[in-house]
C-alpha cells in the first residue's frame, strides 16, 4: 500500500504516527509473524524492554504491541503480532516494503536493572513470550551481572510455540536454564506436558536472591506468581504485565483503565504487590 502521509517533526506530537518500513518478515507460527521495521522520516526513541508501540495498518486500524527485539539494536524496531482480528490480520498479511505507522515507545516496562546482581526467572505464556523477549537479550549482554537465569516457557501445543529456534540456542548454553512445557504435545513432542507452574515447583530458585518477569494469559500469570509467593518470592519482587484495551496509549481516553491506574501509563508493567489487589476486585 502507498502512503503519502504528512510526518510529524522530530519530537512531534505522540499521537501522529511515524511511517516505518517493513524490511524482514519472519512467519513464527500459523497466526504469527515478527517483523523488522525501520524508519522512514523519523525514527523513535529507543525502546525499553516491555514497553510497547501503537502499531497502525493504514486504512485499517491502530493496536498496541510490544517491542520484541534486542534493545541494543537501536537502527530497527522488532514486533511480534498474533492475528486475532481485523487489524492484527492486516499487519500479519504485510511483506517486505509496505508501509505501517509507529509511535511510541509507551509505558513502563520491565526493570530489568534491580534484577541485577540477583538471580532473574523468565515465565513466559503463548504471544506473552514476545515481550519477554528483549530481558533475555538484555541479560545476555552483560551476563556476568545476573545470577543463574531460569526461562521457563508454556505453549498449548509444540506448533504454538513461539521461537523455538531460538529457545533450542539458548538452551544450549551453560549460563542460561531453559525449560519448555506444552498443554497438549504430538507424537514428535519428547518434552514436559502441562502447566508453567509445574516447571516453577521444580526450578532451582533462591526465594530472597530473585526477581521474576511474567507475561501470559491473565489466569496463567495469577497461578505462576502465587506459586512464586508460595516458594517465598516476594510480591514486591514478582513483575507482570497486563493487556488491557488501549485506544490512545497516553492516559487520555481511559479505555485501559484499571481502578487508579492508567494502564498504557503506569504499565502495562507492574508488581504482583501493586497489581493483585487491583486484579482481586470484581468488575475493574
Ligand atoms: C500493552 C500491550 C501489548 C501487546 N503486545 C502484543 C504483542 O506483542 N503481540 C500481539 O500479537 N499482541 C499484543 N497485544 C494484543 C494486541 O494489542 C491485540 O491482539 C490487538 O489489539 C487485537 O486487535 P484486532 O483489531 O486485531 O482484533 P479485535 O478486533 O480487537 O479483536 C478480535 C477478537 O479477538 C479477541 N482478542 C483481542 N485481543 C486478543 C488477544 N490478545 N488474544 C486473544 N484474543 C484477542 C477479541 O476479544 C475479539 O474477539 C498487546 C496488547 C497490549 C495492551
Amino acid at each position: 500500500m502507498s502512503v503519502e502521509l504528512q510526518h510529524a517533526p522530530v519530537g512531534g506530537p505522540p499521537m501522529v504516527p511515524s511511517r516505518h518500513r517493513v524490511v524482514a518478515v519472519t512467519r513464527e507460527l500459523a497466526d504469527t509473524v515478527t517483523f523488522e521495521l525501520e524508519p522512514i522520516d523519523r525514527a523513535l526513541d529507543p525502546p525499553e524492554p516491555g514497553q510497547f508501540n501503537m502499531v497502525y495498518a493504514f486504512g485499517q486500524g491502530e493496536v498496541p504491541i510490544s517491542v520484541s527485539g534486542d534493545p541494543a539494536r537501536g537502527d530497527t524496531v522488532v514486533h511480534t503480532v498474533r492475528s486475532v482480528g481485523a487489524t492484527t490480520q492486516a499487519l500479519c498479511a504485510l511483506g517486505p516494503g509496505e508501509v505501517v505507522g509507529l509511535r511510541g515507545p509507551y509505558g513502563r516496562g520491565w526493570d530489568v536493572e534491580r534484577a541485577r546482581g540477583r538471580d532473574v526467572v523468565v515465565i513466559g505464556g503463548g504471544i506473552g513470550f514476545a515481550p519477554l523477549r528483549p530481558i533475555i537479550y538484555r541479560i545476555l549482554e552483560d551476563r556476568q551481572a545476573y545470577g543463574r537465569v531460569n526461562v521457563l516457557v508454556g505453549a498449548r501445543s509444540p506448533e504454538t510455540l513461539l521461537y523455538r529456534a531460538e529457545l533450542e540456542e539458548w538452551r544450549s548454553r551453560s549460563d542460561l536454564s531453559v525449560e519448555v512445557t506444552v498443554d497438549r504435545a504430538g507424537p514428535d513432542w519428547r518434552g514436559d506436558v502441562g502447566v508453567v507452574t509445574a516447571l516453577i515447583t521444580r526450578a532451582t530458585i533462591d526465594p530472597a536472591g530473585t526477581v521474576a518477569f511474567l507475561c501470559g494469559p491473565e489466569i496463567m500469570m495469577r497461578f505462576a506468581a502465587n506459586t512464586l509467593t508460595g516458594r517465598g518470592v516476594s510480591p514486591g519482587d514478582i513483575e507482570v504485565s497486563l493487556e488491557r484495551n488501549m485506544k490512545c496509549a497516553v492516559a487520555q481516553c481511559g479505555h485501559c483503565q484499571l481502578g487508579p491506574i492508567f494502564v498504557c501509563r503506569e504499565g502495562p508493567v507492574g508488581t504482583w504487590e501493586r497489581l493483585q489487589p487491583l486484579l482481586a476486585v470484581r468488575g475493574l
